[in-house]
């Protein structure tokens, strides 16, 4: 069996951070969670993710600025977005441009379609950005 991804999965929201958790560790993912953009930032160092689960509005250290510092620390990361923040596709191009692999809106219509688009960022995992 192919290796899985490591997530790390940064959302304000302790709701959705237990949603992620469950479901990926339930299927055999290594996957640490923060509900602060400084502490997920912490954590893409220390863990070394394949992939980072993305929340845009927090407070403090927004998403956008995690995406620019996860870019800098763990290149290799593919970012994907999940959020309720949604002002017509401007922001969506906007992260897209940044190097974000995919912007998902929540609500998203199954965990097994985030896995799915995870999978195919892994997969694709040798693709730069910058
Ligand atoms: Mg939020």
């Amino acid at each position: 069996m192919a290796k899985k991804p490591i997530i790390v999965a940064i959302d304000d929201e302790q709701e959705f951070i237990n949603m992620f958790n469950d479901y990926f560790e339930l299927r055999g993912y290594e996957i640490h969670t923060a509900i602060k953009g400084v502490k997920g930032i912490e954590l893409i160092k220390e863990k070394k993710p394949d992939i980072v689960i993305l929340d845009l509005k927090m407070p403090g250290i927004s998403g956008d600025e995690v995406l620019g510092l996860s870019k800098r620390v763990q290149p290799k990361a593919q970012v994907i977005f999940v959020t309720a923040y949604n002002d017509g596709g401007k922001t969506k191009a906007k992260m897209l441009d940044a190097g974000a692999y995919d912007y998902l809106d929540k609500p998203i219509p199954s965990l097994k379609a985030l896995e799915e688009t995870i999978l195919k960022a892994y997969s694709q995992g040798s693709k730069t950005y910058n």
